[in-house]
Formats: C-alpha cells, structure tokens, sequence
C-alpha cells in the first residue's frame, strides 16, 4: 500500500481546511490531487511528508505511520513543495552534494539524479542562472535524492511555460512509471496530460475519486456550430455520433456527440458535402473542464 488516507482532518484555528478525507494509492500510478486555491491540497502534502500533523485520522506512506514512523516517511516519500525553495546562490551539483550529505545518501545518487532530471547541460551552473523548468528539475532531483519509492509533488507544473510545461509532464510521467506519484494542480490539463487518475478535493472534501479511463468513458462533447443558412435538425443528426441537435439561434446549432473524439472535422466536412458555409465553430466543454467546475461550485 502506497498510501493509505482514513478519516482525516486538519484544522487551523477554527477553520477546517481538510474534512474527513479517505482515499488509497495502492500501485505506481499518477494521481492527480485537483482542486481550486484553498482546497487543501497542500495541507494534504504536508501531512503526507510529515511536516505537519493531521487534527484527526490517520495516514500510512509505504505502511508506515506519519505519526509513529515519521523517520521511514521520510525514507519513503521525495517531496517537492509548492514554491520550490532552493539556494539561488548554491551550484546545481553544490546544491545537491550538499542535501546529499544532509541525507547521508551515496555520493554517485547525484550524478543518478541529474542524469534522470535531463540536468547535464546546466549543472554546472548557479541555481540563480537556470529557467524555472530547470529549477523544477533540481527540486525533482532532489526529492529523488534518497530513491523514494513515492513522490509528492506540490504544483510541479504552475508557472511554467508552454515548453517547460512539456518537458516537466514528461519526466513525471517517466518517474510514474516505477513510483507513486502524487502531484496536485489546480488545472485541469495538467490532470488529462499526465495522470492515470484524478482524486478532486473542494473546500477540504473529496468530491471525486476516479481513473481518467471512466471519466472518458461514456462521454460526450458539445460543438458550437453555426452555418450560413437554416438546416433541418435530421439532416445535422447523419454526422456520425450525433446524440442530439439544438438550434440555439438562428443558424446555429449546438450539437451533441457521444465521443470524447474531436468532431469537429467531421461537421466541417459535412458543412462542404452540402454546400454550407461555417461562420463560426467551436467545442463548448472540454469533458473534464465542465466536470470540475461543477464539482467545485457552490
Ligand atoms: P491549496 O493548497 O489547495 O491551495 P491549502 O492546503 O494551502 O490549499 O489551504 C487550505 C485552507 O487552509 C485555506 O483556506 C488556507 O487559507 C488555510 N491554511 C493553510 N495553511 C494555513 C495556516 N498555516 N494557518 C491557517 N490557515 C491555513
Ligand atoms: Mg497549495
């Protein structure tokens, strides 16, 4: 068992930012922990790695107890915080020699970890130097450091830019493949992009729990379209897929399909086969997109 989460809650003064949250991570897999700013995933990853403790319930990381075997947490889990916070002035490989003899973890784990990382080609550099995904990089790095056998990642994707972006999602997905990885975001696609399966926390509830797998499953899209004159709703319902049809304004009709598939060449193939014109089209929910958001309002 990864980890093992029962009944637990976490107040601050009289706030509660974690209200009785269950859940288990029993393989090497990516979990997504989403959830809006304040939901309580940090308080989550805090308590996970230790640094904090719950008010109620309990939790186990590699079978072992946050509370009563805090030390083999330790050993277990490689923690990546929310802001990151490295020593600006400190070398790359400074940087870790020096956590590495904090750790008491084999000199040649450095060098295994900057190759891991893909930080060859700036480890000589100072810390200060380095892009924010090149940062990201010495972060992971270091948290694995000791080779946890489970990851906690705190945001590791914000405030990156499209092409770090990529670059991150990939080592992580790499790291999932022999570990536990347990990221938490606040962004959707970061969810679709890199996770087997997305536990979605809402004002210190868990208010979902599933594999990216079902939430694809029996899914449908809605396309925006509008064309340049009227058309029967029967004729629209031939593109393949179609589940429904509603003409929401003069031409333009929303159409319903019941595949997660982009089908929106399929419409635009079918508005030349019958000599319509497209003024406007566009997908109105990406699936995972609308399901958060009805998850977290209210
Ligand atoms: P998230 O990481 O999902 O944005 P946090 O776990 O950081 O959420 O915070 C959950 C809630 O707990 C928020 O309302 C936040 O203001 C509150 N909170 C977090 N840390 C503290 C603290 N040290 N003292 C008081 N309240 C806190
Ligand atoms: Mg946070």
């Amino acid at each position: 068992m990864s980890i093992k989460v029962n009944q637990l809650s976490k107040t601050y003064g009289s706030q509660k930012a974690l209200n009785a949250v269950s859940f288990e991570i029993n393989k090497p897999e990516i979990v997504g922990f989403l959830g809006p700013n304040g939901a309580g995933k940090s308080t989550m990853m805090k308590i996970l790695t230790t640094y904090i403790k719950a008010t109620e319930g309990t939790v186990e990381v590699n079978g072992f107890d946050v509370n009563t075997q805090s030390r083999n947490v330790q050993a277990s889990v490689g923690y990546l915080p929310e802001h990151n916070p490295l020593y600006l002035e400190m070398y790359v490989k400074e940087y870790l020699s020096f956590n590495a003899k904090a750790y008491k973890v084999p000199k040649d784990r450095i060098a295994a970890v900057i190759e891991q990382t893909g930080l060859t080609p700036e480890a000589h550099k100072k810390i200060s130097q380095l892009s924010k995904g090149y940062r990201q990089r010495v972060g992971l790095a270091n948290a694995l450091l000791h080779n946890p056998d489970v990851l906690i990642l705190d945001e590791p994707t914000t405030g990156l830019d499209p092409n770090q972006l990529v670059a991150i999602r990939t080592l992580i997905q790499n790291l999932g493949k022999e570990k536990t990885v347990f990221l938490s975001t606040h962004i959707m696609q970061e969810v679709e992009a890199m996770c087997d399966r997305v536990i979605i926390i809402n004002k210190g509830k868990i208010v979902a729990d599933k594999t990216l797998k079902e939430l694809r499953k029996n899914k449908t899209q809605t396309i925006v379209v509008e064309f340049d004159y009227r058309i029967e709703d029967a004729f629209i319902k031939r593109i393949p897929n179609v589940v429904s049809v509603k003409n929401t304004y003069e031409f333009v009709y929303e159409i319903t399909f019941d595949t997660i598939e982009d089908r929106r060449p399929l419409v635009f193939d079918f508005a030349q086969e019958n000599d319509l014109k497209i003024l406007q089209l566009h997908q109105k929910t990406a699936n995972l997109e609308s399901m958060f958001r009805t998850l977290t309002q209210h």
